[in-house]
Formats: structure tokens, sequence, C-alpha cells
């Protein structure tokens, strides 16, 4: 295994390349110099290194002097070319895998090798680092202790209101990944579906010199890609605050009881619950339901 100058492997850790294994390797987002250590040694190291785009990472293998034997695995062969990779490793080479950015299968090629892999029982080894949703997420100001990752919403518009939709209850902070193409009619969308005070946060260019993390409004989106011209450009993070919590709302406090069946005595239930919400804030809609409740069982 090719040593990184000056640099001794901690104590402890499992810094070999070894022979028939399966390396999962992450590589930058942006930004050359976010390869790992042990990123660079197990790419320095292997026997071969399957990669998306040979010319993409190129760049890549110059920056660090990485010269290993390449394998084209890209989403258009990786059915086919996945089973000669398996052969490989039980044979005892080591391989690697990386994609074009960031982490290997998060929305890149991978996942039939490594569920063929798995099924031989060979070892597959992550080596973990850049991965655009995870660097949006942290740096976002959205509540990361609980997301959902949606990789890249529908094309057409129907199916990516439908999307919207049925995750608009969702309390996770959701994240997506868009291209500048369809940045904008994505917004379009997120307008349509989530109320218009939603926090969204459009990450965009992470890592890379003109990197922009912007926190707007499903309201406000749209006008905030239009207003700069630079927001249609480059590679793009969305993320949308989750659906808050609703059951204090759809509880009512005593005043707000007593209130209401004050006015059930000479209002309508519209009108009650509609007065009861403009003087105590709740909902009118959870008003409503109780008020029609009240009437019910009283006749009010
Ligand atoms: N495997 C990658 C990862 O770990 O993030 C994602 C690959 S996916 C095919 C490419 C998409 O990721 C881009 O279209 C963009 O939405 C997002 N992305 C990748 N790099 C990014 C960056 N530097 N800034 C913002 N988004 C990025």
């Amino acid at each position: 295994m090719e040593k990184i100058p000056g640099r001794r492997p901690p104590k402890g850790q499992n810094t070999q390349t070894e022979a028939g294994l399966l390396y999962l390797v992450a590589t930058p987002i942006g930004n050359l110099e976010d390869l790992s250590f042990h990123a660079l040694e197990v790419l320095k190291g292997v026997d071969g290194i399957a990669c998306e785009d040979t010319r993409h990472s190129r760049p890549l293998f110059d920056h660090y002097g990485i010269d290993r034997p390449l394998i084209a695995l890209h989403e258009h062969n990786e059915d086919r070319i996945s089973k000669g990779l398996v052969d490989r490793l039980l044979a005892g080479d080591s391989l690697a895998l990386i994609s074009d950015a960031g982490t290997p299968l998060i929305n890149d090629p991978g996942f039939p090798l490594v569920r063929a892999a798995r099924a031989k029982g060979i070892v597959i080894r992550p080596i973990p680092g850049p991965c655009a949703l995870i660097a949006a997420l942290s740096a976002s100001g959205l509540a990361s202790h609980r997301f959902a990752f949606e990789g890249f919403p529908p094309r057409k518009s129907a199916a990516r209101l439908t999307l919207f939709e049925s995750l608009k209850e969702d309390p996770r902070t959701l994240i997506f990944y868009e291209s500048s193409h369809r940045v904008l009619e994505t917004l379009v969308d997120v307008a349509k579906i989530f109320e218009a005070d939603r926090r969204v946060v459009i990450a965009r260019e992470l890592t890379k010199r003109f990197e922009t993390i912007l926190e707007t409004t499903a309201g406000d989106a749209e006008a905030l890609v239009l207003e700069a011209s630079n927001m249609q450009r480059g590679e793009f993070v969305l993320l949308i605050e989750g659906s808050a919590p609703r059951r204090h709302e759809d509880t009512l406090s005593k005043e707000q009881e007593r209130i209401l069946n004050i006015l059930l005595q000479a209002l309508s239930v519209k009108t009650a619950a509609a007065m009861t919400a403009e003087i105590t804030g709740a909902r009118r809609e959870t008003l409503y339901r109780e008020a029609l409740r009240i009437r019910g069982e009283t006749g009010a």
C-alpha cells in the first residue's frame, strides 16, 4: 500500500488495502482537497477503480497522482459489468468504487455491484466523506435530527406536485437534489403545495468558489431565484422545513372552549367558530369540529 509522505496512520485503525475487498470511496463534491487520507491510500492501493466517467475523475487522479487501472461503471452498464467485478473480487483483487462526486450509491451507480458482492459474502468497506445532502443539511439551520432524502424530484410538474402533496405533512426536514435547469420550476411547485411561510434553504455549489446557502420561504423562493441570475446555475440541494406539529393546535384550552360555548348559545356553528378563532387565535377548523360536537350533544 502506498503511504502519504509524513503521515503516520492512526494506531489500531484499519488502513490496509486488503485483498478481495470492495471499497466504496467518497470523493469531493467540488473542492479537490476534500478527499480523505484514507480514501487516497485506498485509491492508490487497490487493483482497480470502478468509476462513472473516467474523464470526469481525471482531475482528481491527476491532482493526487492516482494511477490505477480504471473500469467504467455507470447506470447503463452496471447490471452487466457487476458480475465480472464480483468474480475479480472473489479471485482476490481489491477494487474501489467511486462516482463522479460524493458518496457512491447516493443517487449514483453502484447498487447492483454492492448487492451482488454482498450476496457472495465479499467484505464491503465504506470510506466515508463528502455527500452533498449531508453538507447542505448540516449548514442549513433546519432540524437535522430527522430528515427524509428524496433524491431528484420528478421532472414533470404533475408528478412533482403529487410527490410534494404526499410529503406536505411529513415532520422531517425534506431534502432534494435538483439540476440548474429545473430549480426554478421546482420551487414554483413548492410554493403551490407548502405553506407560504414554510422555511426553504437553497444550497448551491457547495465547497466550490460560488458556494451559496440561502434561507427563504416556500412563498418567496421563486422570486429569490429570479432576482440573481447565478441562482439558476450550478448544482443544487433544496431543503424544506418539516411540517410543524399540529397536535397543540388541535386541542382547545379551557378559555377557548368557554368562549365557544357562550357564542354558540346565540350564533350558528360556523359564526361561533369563526368569532372564537378571531378572539382567541385558535384554529378555525378545530373550533368548528368542536362546535359541531357541542351542538350535537346539547342542541345549543
Ligand atoms: N453522490 C453525490 C453525493 O454524495 O452527494 C450526489 C450525486 S447526484 C448524481 C448529483 C447531484 O447532487 C447534483 O445534481 C446536485 O443536486 C447534488 N450536488 C452534488 N454536488 C453538489 C454541490 N457541490 N453543491 C450542491 N449540490 C451538489
